[in-house]
């Protein structure tokens, strides 16, 4: 009998795919079929051969010389400078700055987020707010203070706006103020949630101008006197990234410290719009990761004398979690389709960002309870995947809010209040 194209599959006859080391699986033993990259539907294929190779060379290294070492971090909640300048070496800490093309830069998100969260948030928010917002806003002296040593990593800095009292409700709700003294400024307030907050050089603080009642943004020194920032501890989730309370004890700023492009809040919806973008492809990339996981350990696990893949219900979940990869990938496109036409509005961002982190969510779940009680023992990799899911489920807007931005924009109807 002709075996069908489906049972030929069980008969090891698929030659047609090919892995491509360092981005998919390990690669497949002699004699068995080779199987296709988690990125089944070959983003990496629509950017320039020379884009391919940087893409290689970036997730070679993050492979090779960062997948390994992460459970530890995450068990004690502590970020692993050691591996920043192997990641600002493959070009991690400026990636707006090469010529890359927006598709390049996303797939280099990608290929982090496949590996781990945190570093990903870290880098996301470095590229996408901190560089981006004194590039955007500052003053060509502010730039060359900053801009250099962030994108050698050499430097980091924090993006902070949410505060204790206010989350979902900081565009309105910024307590934190800014006070002119002199030529300069008096700081006073507190934030909370603040990436990298406890190992900043510089924290990007957006905080509300006593005079006019504009929140701006300021550039201010981590070791200006006044200054506190104390990690988060005991987080289910991106337990390497450090979040911090922040304190601003009347610190004293000079002239040069508000970014003179950032007077309103405004300034910052465009850059907010684009972040949530990214959360997007944060999405996206952890499905990949959690894709290729479940697939190795399924392949690799032996119950009833037979490897897992064998069951028909862990290919129904490793089908699942493809299928939800697959969809925020071709959403994702579109969003960057619309990104590079100058068309991306909140709504798109929004839409986007809550529907990859909820299928991310739902694709963890999936996988976690796929791989038995090893799905929840970090050094598996799938308990940190699914707990890191849960802070990008929550961060850049919630689900709710995402949703309510979206359902204000097809029914005309504000249902925030
Ligand atoms: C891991 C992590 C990293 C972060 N990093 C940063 C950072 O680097 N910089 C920064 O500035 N911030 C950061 N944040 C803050 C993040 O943006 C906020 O946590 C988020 O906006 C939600 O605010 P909240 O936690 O105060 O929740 P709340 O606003 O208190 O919300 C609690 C719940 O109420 C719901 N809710 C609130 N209002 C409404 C409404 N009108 N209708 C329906 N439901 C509603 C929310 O959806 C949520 O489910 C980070 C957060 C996390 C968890």
């Amino acid at each position: 009998m002709t075996p069908s194209p489906e049972t030929a599959a069980t008969t090891g006859s698929i030659d047609t795919v090919t892995v491509r080391p360092g981005h998919g699986s390990a690669p497949a033993a002699p004699g068995t079929p080779a199987l296709p990259d988690v990125d089944l539907f070959d983003l990496r294929s629509l950017l320039p051969p020379d884009e391919q190779e940087r893409l290689a060379r970036i997730e070679a290294h993050l492979e090779e010389h960062v997948r390994p070492h992460l459970a530890e971090p995450w068990n004690t909640e502590t970020l692993p400078v050691e591996l920043l300048p192997g990641l600002a070496e493959v070009g991690l800490g400026e990636l707006d700055h090469l010529g890359a093309s927006r598709l390049f830069q996303n797939l280099a998100h990608v290929a982090l987020a496949r590996v781990d969260l945190s570093l990903s948030a870290l880098v996301g928010i470095h590229n996408e707010l901190n560089i981006g917002s004194i590039e955007r806003f500052g003053t060509p002296e502010q730039k060359a203070r900053w801009v250099p040593a962030l994108r050698r990593f050499e430097a980091l800095g924090a993006f902070c706006l949410t505060e204790p009292d206010h989350g979902s409700d900081i565009a309105g709700g910024v307590e934190t103020t800014a006070t002119p003294d002199g030529d300069g400024w008096i700081l006073r307030g507190t934030k909370r949630w603040i990436g990298a907050g406890t190992v900043a050089a510089v924290a990007l603080v957006w905080a509300r101008d006593t005079t006019d009642g504009e929140v701006k943004c300021f550039l201010v020194p981590t070791d200006t006197p006044g200054f506190t920032a104390t990690k988060i501890t005991g987080k289910l989730g991106l337990r390497i990234m450090q979040n911090a309370d922040m304190v601003f004890d009347d610190v004293r700023l000079g002239p040069d410290a508000l970014l003179p492009g950032a007077g309103s809040f405004d300034a910052t919806r465009e850059m907010l719009r684009d972040s949530r973008a990214w959360v997007g492809w944060q999405g996206v990339g952890v499905q990949q990761g959690i894709l290729r996981v479940l697939r190795d350990y399924a392949l690799e696990r032996t119950q009833f004398g037979r490897p897992l893949a064998r069951f028909q219900l862990v290919q129904s979940a490793i089908a699942q979690v493809a299928g939800n990869l697959a969809a925020c990938e071709g959403l994702m496109m579109q969003v960057q389709r619309l990104q590079d036409a100058g068309a991306l509005e909140m709504v798109h961002a929004a839409a986007a960002k809550a529907t990859s982190t909820r299928l991310a969510r739902e694709s963890a779940a999936l996988a976690r309870d796929a791989m038995g009680g090893n799905g929840i023992v970090a050094s598996y990799e799938m308990a940190r995947f699914m707990g890191d899911v849960e802070a990008i489920y929550t961060y850049e807007g919630t689900q709710s809010i995402n949703a309510l931005i979206v359902g204000r924009a097809l029914t005309g109807v504000s249902a925030f209040v």
